[in-house]
């Protein structure tokens, strides 16, 4: 393999695999490194909302989803202490990580990208030119060491490619809940597709969406504290799916549960000499209704140009612009999200807003609008 790249992109999720598209789209020399191998399952709720797919269509990927099948997904189902709340969902979609993450891949190596699977990337020094970053093959081969002009470093929640005393290294809030997953692909039907059904607990919330080859996907989030103190994940989500009046699908206390290092964090830069971060890495806040992957994306999606001007000298001034690119696709609705998720917390602030979204539903259905609603920079390219 050549070591020389004009760009390394560390992680193949979401933000890594849109990223290598649209670089190796513009005929710049791009490595794929991912650790794990591919397709693979990943904790997350599965949802795509309307910016996700603005963020596929402004980089040439508009078929993407529905080309592998994606479920459309029109409603949201709030449950909490026993009463529902029915929402309308503008254009969202349901998608396997496995698939999804697995054609964005293919289609950056269909427009010139090289990908390397089952090898773990990190950071290493500076050159007048470049950044040298270290490759951890499989089977105990050798190290090897590669340079690429720009890096980006897309390698999600919580990663090892840059050293944890480095300024641009996340580190996880001290009330950050724990993220969990399964598959339930033997339940009874009783939640339909085309719907995302999310039970609000005291303690944490199960979000259940039927993919699109009908297995249910769990995924939730739990106080640190519930998982140890209910004796289980399982037990947690049969906890939250009870407190939230939902049915329990038949074989939830057999089904086996992935549990996600402290989610709520933050990376204290976005960028530092000749790498960029987007995605989780750069931060992450509870999502509702698909805007994880929405920011991952659209950060994705926005990262080639930078990419292109970095072929030449490396400067302060595009870290800064990149960092304003960032806030701009993403912070203001992380605040929305992270307002919803502090209130949520709170058995009586969330009971208020329950009880005012049954009466006044035109005002929780006005959030969601406003989290979906496709950001000008999206609409625009
Ligand atoms: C419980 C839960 C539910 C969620 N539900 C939703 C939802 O329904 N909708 C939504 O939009 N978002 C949801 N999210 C958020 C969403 O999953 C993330 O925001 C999204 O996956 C971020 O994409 P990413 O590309 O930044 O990182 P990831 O998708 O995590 O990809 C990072 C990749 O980097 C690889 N990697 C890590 N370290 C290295 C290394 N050193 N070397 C090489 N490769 C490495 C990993 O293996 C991984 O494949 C949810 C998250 C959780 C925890």
């Amino acid at each position: 393999m050549q070591n020389n790249w004009d760009v390394i992109v560390i992680g193949a999720g979401v933000a890594g695999g849109l990223a290598a598209f649209d670089c190796a789209h513009r005929g710049l020399r791009v490595l794929v490194v991912e650790k794990r191998s591919f397709p693979r399952w990943k904790v997350c709720g599965c949802c795509f909302n309307a910016n996700s797919l603005a963020s596929l269509s402004a980089t040439g990927l508009p078929n993407l989803m529905r080309d592998q099948g994606a479920v459309p997904l029109d409603q949201l189902r709030l449950g909490w202490s026993g009463k529902s709340l029915n929402l309308e969902l503008p254009g969202g979609l349901a998608l396997s990580r496995e698939r999804f993450d697995q054609a964005l891949v293919n289609a950056a190596e269909c427009a010139g990208a090289t990908l390397r699977f089952r090898t773990g990337a990190e950071l290493e020094e500076t050159t007048p030119e470049g950044r040298m970053v270290r490759l951890r093959p499989p089977g105990g081969a050798p190290v090897e060491r590669i340079k690429g002009r720009v890096v980006l470093v897309a390698a999600g929640l919580e990663h090892q490619v840059i050293s944890p005393s480095h300024v641009a290294s996340s580190k996880s809030m001290p009330e950050s809940r724990l993220g969990a997953g399964c598959l339930i692909d033997d339940d009874d039907g009783t939640y339909e597709s085309g719907a995302i059904h999310m039970a609000i607990g005291e303690r944490g919330y199960v979000g259940l969406v039927r993919r699109e080859d009908g297995v249910l996907n769990m995924a939730a989030a739990f106080d640190r504290a519930v998982v140890k103190s209910s004796g289980g994940v399982a037990r947690a989500a049969q906890i939250v799916l009870s407190q939230a009046g939902f049915p329990l699908p038949r074989t939830l206390e057999s089904s086996r549960w992935q549990l996600t290092p402290a989610l709520t964090r933050r990376a204290g830069a976005f960028a530092g000499h000749r790498f960029l971060l987007l995605g989780d890495s750069t931060g992450y806040v509870e999502p509702f209704t698909g805007e994880g992957m929405a920011w991952a994306l659209a950060a994705g999606a926005s990262v080639a140009p930078f990419v292109e001007e970095a072929q030449g000298e490396w400067t302060f001034d595009l870290e800064r612009r990149w960092r304003k690119r960032l806030v701009d696709l993403t912070i203001s609705r992380q605040r929305v999200c992270s307002v919803l998720s502090t209130v949520l917390r709170q058995p009586l602030a969330a009971s208020a807003l329950f009880n005012l979204g049954s009466q006044w539903p035109a005002v929780p259905q006005r959030v969601i609008s406003s989290l979906n609603r496709v950001h000008p920079l999206m609409a625009r390219s």
